[in-house]
């Protein structure tokens, strides 16, 4: 079996009255990301995870944030594009496992779907989709509230 690993990080601005996207779902928040897309940053790493796994460049690279192509795109679709782009170089998602960072709100509640949402686009099932959040203590931008960061990593299968 040919198996291929790959990881991923974004980051994203935080700002009061802007819709907050995570996981493929709109979860109720004061503040959302600042983005060319909707932002949706544990999605961007995946697609970074994934581009990294297949040696394929980064997210950037195929979606650029300069193209009007991408404004305010549903980061689903940017998921879904990534996950054919690997399919047609022979590869399967075998697992994932991400890690988001934020202070609030709490999205204990909404792990289950994104993990449902994400699923359904790989070809997969939940149970190979590890979603995971944490706070980090109050500390840097993210414990100010200022921003969210995602972490993924992804193993591939050829
Ligand atoms: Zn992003």
């Amino acid at each position: 079996m040919n198996l291929s690993t790959g990881q991923g990080i974004d980051f994203h601005r935080l700002e009061k009255g802007l819709d907050l996207w995570l996981g493929g779902i709109l979860i109720p928040s004061e503040k959302g990301c600042v983005a060319h897309s909707d932002g949706d940053v544990l999605l961007h790493a995946i697609c970074d995870a994934m581009f990294g796994a297949a040696a394929l460049g980064d997210l950037g690279q195929h979606f650029p944030d300069t193209s009007n192509e991408f404004k305010g795109i549903d980061s689903k679709i940017l998921l879904k594009r990534t996950y054919e782009l690997i399919k047609g170089k022979g590869f399967s998602v075998v697992n994932i496992d991400s890690t988001i960072c934020l202070e609030k709100p709490k999205i204990a509640g909404y792990i289950e779907d994104m993990r449902s949402v994400i699923s359904g686009i790989l070809e997969t099932v939940p149970e190979n989709i590890s979603v995971k959040a944490t706070t980090t203590e109050k500390l840097g931008f993210t414990g100010r509230e200022e921003g969210i960061i995602a972490l993924a990593s992804v193993l591939l299968r050829k």
